[in-house]
């Protein structure tokens, strides 16, 4: 049994967009939505400028957060890109996956990848790849 993602393909297209635009860094920030949908990207810089590891410094995730309450969004999940390599959970995705319930997205910047957007839950250190349903 899959379990399914639901985003817009706003999101998605929004997504790679970013991913695309420094493809030497690692992007990241947060996706939300309502009701499971993911619909809206808050892209966040990364605080490590790093083409192997991502960090979203605690005012701007403090300042997403609070901008989430404000007009009613759930966080949905994380993203960010891998600009080397797979986009498949690192080790240190993994390990410094906090957030049991939110479906991680990473990027892939590579050219001729096939799936440059897949999304895992990460729970435990068990990774289990979601389905994307694109709205
Ligand atoms: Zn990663």
């Amino acid at each position: 049994m899959h379990e399914l993602v639901g985003v817009t393909q706003d999101v998605l297209d929004q997504l790679l967009a970013i991913a695309r635009r420094e493809p030497e860094l690692e992007c990241c920030g947060l996706l939300a939505g309502r009701e499971g949908l993911i619909s809206v990207v808050l892209p966040a810089r990364n605080a490590l400028a790093s083409a192997t590891s991502y960090e979203i410094a605690p005012l701007e995730l403090f300042t997403l957060f609070r901008r989430m309450r404000d007009e009613g969004l759930d966080l949905l999940g994380i993203y960010h890109s891998h600009p080397r390599g797979e986009n498949a959970p690192s080790p240190n995705d993994i390990a410094l996956a906090f957030y049991p319930d939110v479906a991680y997205f990473i990027l892939s910047t590579q050219p001729n990848t096939s799936r440059p957007v897949r999304a895992f839950r990460i729970c435990d250190g068990q990774v289990r790849e979601l389905v994307l349903q694109s709205l």
